[in-house]
This record gives C-alpha cells, sequence and structure tokens, in this order.
C-alpha cells in the first residue's frame, strides 16, 4: 500500500474520531493512537487506548496494551496479536475512503467495543447471531447471501443454526438438512442439486429447476455449510494449543476440567 493512500485513510479516520468519542493521541505513518472513550450503560466512560493501523485501506484495530481486552481469544473474536474482528474482510472489505465510509468504521469500532463490554459481563459473546471464526468467516457471509435469496425462513433457520450439510464418507451426495428434514441433496461431483424435479426449497409450489435461480442458491447454501463446518474445524485445529484467557465460561480452549463454571466456583471457594 502506498504512503499516500495509508494516509488518506489515516486522514478520513481521524477527521471522524471526535464524533465518535475519540482522540488522537499520536500518529505515525502506519498507524494512530487514539483514546476512546466508550459510553457505558451505566452512563459512565470506559476508556480504551487504541492503535489503529492504517497501512491497509481497512483499518485494522487493537488495544495498544493488553489492558482491557486478552490478547488472544475466539470466541471474543480478537485475532493473534489482539487485533479486533469486525467484519469479514476476506469476503466483505469495508475500505475507508471517504467521510461515510469512515464514519461506518467508527460506528462499527464502537458496537463491537460495546459487545466486548457486554462479553466481560456476560462471560460469553451476546450477541444471539454467531460469528463465525477465521476463514469460516467467509463461508458464513456466503451462506447468509444464498439464505437470504431462498426467502426469509431459511435466513431464521441458518441463524438458528438449524441448516445442516451432511456427507457421508463415500456417498455421492451431499444433503442438506433442517434439522432432521432432508431439503435436497447435490451430486458432491458436480456441486449441483441432484433433483431437479423435487419442489422448491421455497415453498413456491413450482419445481426446483423453474423457480428462478433457486436450484443455484441451495447449492450454494449447502456448499457454504459444508465450508463453514471445514474451516471452523480448521480454525480450532490452528487454535487448539493457545492459551485460554480464561474470561468467559464457555471456550473450546479452555481444559475440560475447568469448563464447568460451577467448578471453578468451587475451586475458588
Ligand atoms: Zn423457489
Ligand atoms: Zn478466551
Amino acid at each position: 500500500m502506498s504512503a499516500s493512500s495509508s494516509g488518506r485513510t489515516a486522514a478520513f479516520v481521524a477527521a471522524q474520531a471526535e464524533a465518535h468519542d475519540a482522540s488522537i493521541v499520536g500518529a505515525t505513518d502506519d498507524a494512530l493512537t487514539v483514546e476512546l472513550r466508550l459510553r457505558r450503560a451505566s452512563g459512565r466512560r470506559k476508556t480504551y487506548r487504541l492503535t489503529i493501523d492504517t497501512r491497509g485501506l481497512e483499518p485494522r484495530v487493537r488495544e495498544a496494551e493488553s489492558e482491557h481486552l486478552p490478547r488472544f481469544c475466539p470466541n471474543r473474536h480478537l485475532s493473534d496479536d489482539g487485533w479486533f474482528c469486525l467484519n469479514y474482510s476476506e469476503e466483505d472489505p469495508h475500505p475507508v475512503h471517504d467521510t461515510e465510509s469512515a464514519t461506518a468504521f467508527w460506528g462499527r469500532l464502537l458496537k463491537y467495543l460495546t459487545l466486548q463490554e457486554t462479553t466481560t459481563v456476560l462471560r460469553r459473546w451476546p450477541s444471539t447471531h454467531d460469528w463465525a471464526h477465521g476463514l469460516a468467516a467467509g463461508a458464513q457471509a456466503r451462506a447468509e447471501r444464498a439464505a437470504a435469496a431462498l426467502g426469509s425462513a431459511f435466513s431464521v433457520a441458518l441463524d438458528r443454526r438449524r441448516l445442516k450439510a451432511v456427507h457421508q464418507k463415500g456417498s455421492p451426495f451431499i444433503l442438506l438438512l433442517d434439522g432432521q428434514r432432508r431439503l435436497c441433496s447435490l451430486w458432491v461431483d458436480l456441486r449441483r442439486v441432484a433433483t431437479l424435479r423435487q419442489l422448491c426449497l421455497c415453498d413456491s409450489g413450482r419445481a426446483l429447476a423453474c423457480c428462478g435461480d433457486h436450484a443455484d442458491q441451495a447449492a450454494a447454501l449447502t456448499l457454504a455449510l459444508m465450508d463453514w463446518e471445514r474451516q471452523e474445524q480448521r480454525f480450532w485445529e490452528y487454535a487448539k494449543d493457545r492459551p485460554c484467557c480464561g474470561q468467559l465460561d464457555v471456550c473450546p480452549l479452555k481444559p475440560s476440567e475447568t469448563q464447568n463454571p460451577t467448578d471453578e466456583l468451587a475451586e475458588a471457594a
């Protein structure tokens, strides 16, 4: 990234800081240091000292020092070295290149920190809407788009984690399930719905073959769900030797004997 585009990103971010309860307290060619006074539900303020890396078109943010947040916690959506996962930058980048995109950036950052504050209190990520980890986030975004194209019932089913893609080893088919109910099957090799004469998943009463792009969307949804699962597994495999920050009640990185919070309380007593 050239110095000039980095400078532009930084300038747009800096110009919107004060409007979002933040002050620029330091700047280099690569990064801004910011003091952000996060308003809490109680009305009190909590100061976060943040580093905003402006080398890319999409700013990256972390605490300047680990003060309120750990340096790594998958379930808090803190990636390596404490960088915040503000969105799915692989699939859905949010470059900052003008006032409007800078305002949106600050909005995402404030929302993210508010979620972190609630997480500290609840000891779990508060959003009912799960965020996938690592590269799985891209697959989640694709699944969401395909589900939305098939209708709101699919978005709801996806949000509630009812939709699953199942492939039994050796089978030529991948099944798309809603709970226990089979919605359709895909040819593994062709990555296409196997039975186009079946009724469309969207309840239009039409055959899947004649219901707009729904056959393609059903296939895209199934493949995205498969990929999501695979990437989540890969992510946890990669993260498994990392220490748990110990701040959440449920974390796959926790040693299993301390997974139950009541055990911890008993130990602490
Ligand atoms: Zn349809
Ligand atoms: Zn953690």
